[in-house]
């Protein structure tokens, strides 16, 4: 494709539907796929953390008492707003994000599908009559909005992630605070953008940047947010949870994708997999396959193939170029801690057999190879953290019941891929294994966006799950009971 034209916005926030920098501070936006300046943004603070809130709040009453079918109509609009902006907000996403222009535009389809999850959801909630037991009463239970969502995100699906909290806050008939990952903050405002084309009332969706440590914690610590939906790192996350305690919340964190390759596992499939679940969005995705855990029996006729599947599909290089399938990374601190992580490793006796450093000759430092390190033990920081970066380590395991342990030990928990042909031994392990989702011959990163999405309990990887109907109904909507005598 012609590579289209860097873009050049100047964002602003929106609070009870005025745009608005006034008297702010700005900061530039660098692409970490040319080093170019695309935009600039405010550094919002405190005080319009304060207006937002309040603006949302004024506007709560009035949405939350609109028909779903008034809300369905506007999801409609932005869907079709979406739709019709498709070609930009990749550019954008790309210029901004890093991620390739292929997989940037399965981004906007990825938000359009929440929308379409929203909609399908809020027709379909439905209310009881229970019994009573005095006759002439009726109880009834229906789902009603919470009240005020503030919604935080991350730089790494800046579209598909708001959407993921927006959608269904709003179908639930909350008003929303949104927060986005200062580093993508322009597609944050673009998504705003949209939604004011599609019809959101003033109030109902507010949007500030800015830094999060000053934004965001004014905005969770505020009393005025009934619900503090959070999706980012597990350190800053537990923040939050600190912060919001007291509050509903729904927290999507950090995992490290472990990736179980059986003895039996077809080992073409199997490689496939974890590069896909490696290379997507050049690793920097939280079911990304961070962690390879190889059967002794086929460890070293994996690592081969793995090497030669890497080789044949993952292409580094400019994003926008057809043939690529992996664009940079997207920030300094994310390319230095991919760096850290390898070497620790290797000071601990891994070895690199393919990649292994930044790739010279491009417009940043931030171009990162897809990365196999063979020879991986249980001391190496790599085998305990996400690293949100291409790489694949290859651990040893001896047995199934290994693999099971070393996962129970993670401070993770949130996707896990096992491959075997036996595929009753793979459900078997699927059930077992501490992760929120667990797939069986399917990478980490495998999921449809009707299905709940989320960290198990009593981990780092998060509470409560996006995607689907349970969003709406478990997070943006609580039961109301109201009991009616209908007299004699
Ligand atoms: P991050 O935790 O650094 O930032 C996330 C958001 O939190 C940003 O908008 C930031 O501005 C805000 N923030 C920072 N400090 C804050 C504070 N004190 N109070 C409130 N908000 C604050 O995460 P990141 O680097 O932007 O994103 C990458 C992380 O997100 C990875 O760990 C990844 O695994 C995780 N993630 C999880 C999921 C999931 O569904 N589980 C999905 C995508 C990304």
């Amino acid at each position: 494709m012609t590579k289209p034209a860097p873009p050049n916005i100047r964002a602003t926030a929106l609070i009870g539907g005025h745009w608005t920098d006034d008297g702010l501070e700005r900061r530039d936006t660098v692409s970490p796929v040319t080093g170019e300046i695309i935009g600039s943004f405010p550094l919002c603070t405190a005080a319009e953390a304060d207006r937002a809130l309040q603006a949302a709040r004024d506007a709560a009453r009035e949405w939350g008492a609109t028909t779903v079918f008034e809300r369905i109509d506007i999801f409609e609009r932005a869907k079709s707003v979406l739709h019709t902006k498709r070609d930009a907000l990749a550019t954008l996403i790309t210029y901004e994000q890093g991620k390739t222009y292929r997989e940037a535009r399965g981004e906007v389809d990825e938000a359009i599908a929440h929308f379409d999850e929203a909609i399908t959801g809020c027709r379909d909630l439905e209310g009881k009559i229970l019994p009573s037991a005095v006759p002439t009463c009726r109880n009834y239970v229906y789902r009603v909005p919470r009240g005020v969502v503030v919604a935080i995100q991350p730089w790494n699906y800046p579209l598909a992630m708001a959407v993921q909290h927006i959608a269904p806050a709003l179908a639930g008939g909350n008003t929303v605070v949104m927060l986005p990952a200062p580093t993508t903050s322009l597609v944050g405002f673009q998504l705003a953008d949209c939604l004011v084309e599609a019809g959101v009332p003033d109030g109902v969706l507010n949007f500030v940047c800015g830094e999060g440590a000053v934004v965001g914690d004014a905005l969770t610590r505020d009393e005025r947010a009934d619900i503090v939906v959070f999706t980012g790192s597990t350190a800053t996350g537990k923040l939050v949870a600190a912060n919001a305690r007291n509050r509903a919340e729904l927290l999507e964190l950090g995992g490290n994708g472990p990736t179980v390759v059986l003895d039996d596992a077809d080992l073409d499939k199997a490689a496939a997999g974890v590069v896909m679940g490696s290379i997507v969005n050049a690793g920097q995705a939280c079911t990304a396959a961070e962690l390879i855990l190889v059967h002794e029996a086929v460890y070293d006729a994996f690592a081969e193939r793995l090497s030669q599947e890497v080789a044949d599909t993952a292409v580094l290089g400019d994003p926008f170029d057809r043939a690529t399938t992996m664009g940079p990374l997207q920030n300094e601190a994310t390319a230095a801690k991919v760096d850290a992580h390898i070497e620790d490793a290797v000071a601990k006796g891994a070895t690199v057999t393919v990649g292994g450093a930044r790739s010279p000759g491009y417009p940043t430092k931030l171009y990162w190879p897809a990365t196999v390190l063979t020879g991986v033990t249980g001391d190496m920081v790599i085998s305990h953290q996400e690293t949100f970066g291409p790489v694949m380590p290859l651990r040893k395991i001896t047995s199934e019941a290994e693999a099971i342990q070393l996962i129970d030990e993670s401070q993770y928990g949130l996707a896990s891929a096992v491959f075997t042909r036996d595929v009753g031994r793979g459900l078997r392990f699927a059930e077992r294994v501490s992760t929120g989702m667990a797939n069986v011959n399917l990478p980490t990163v495998w999921s449809e966006y009707h299905l709940p999405f989320g960290g198990c309990s009593g981990k780092g990887s998060g509470t409560g799950r996006v995607q689907g109907r349970y969003a709406l109904t478990d997070t943006f909507t609580e039961l109301k009971t109201i009991i009616v005598d209908l007299g004699e």
